[in-house]
């Protein structure tokens, strides 16, 4: 039995799900497995998204929401979708769109970023 869970209820996703696919604006960003996706992200996005998501801590916390709008998935950016918004993004990422690619056994990320590791 397999199950596809979509929700932006990332602490949800974390405690019910064995993978995690993250899209933008209609493309997949990451896809890996739960545990090592919420342990170390790789994408800039998912960091992003990771580091807002409420948490049951005690202590106050300061939140620096993604910067930017949203864009129109009718008319999205050139390159890289998230680059208008992306705190890492060069040159690159305005012209040229990153392919999804495996980075380690079970994990994919489409991240420019990646390619000069
Ligand atoms: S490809 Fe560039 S803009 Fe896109 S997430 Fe990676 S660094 Fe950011």
């Amino acid at each position: 039995l397999t199950y596809l869970f979509i929700s932006h209820n990332l602490s949800v996703v974390e405690h019910i799900s064995d993978r995690v696919v993250i899209m933008y604006l209609g493309r997949v960003v990451e896809s890996a497995p739960t545990e090592e996706l919420f342990a170390s992200p790789n994408h800039p996005y998912t960091q992003a998204l990771l580091a807002e998501a409420p948490k049951l801590v005690a202590t106050r916390r300061d939140y620096t929401p993604i910067k930017g709008e949203i864009p129109s998935p009718l008319n999205p950016p050139p390159g890289c979708h998230f680059h208008p918004r992306c705190p890492r993004a060069f040159a690159r990422c305005k012209a040229e769109a990153p392919a999804l690619k495996e980075i380690a056994p079970g994990r994919l990320s489409a991240c420019h970023l990646n390619d000069a590791a």
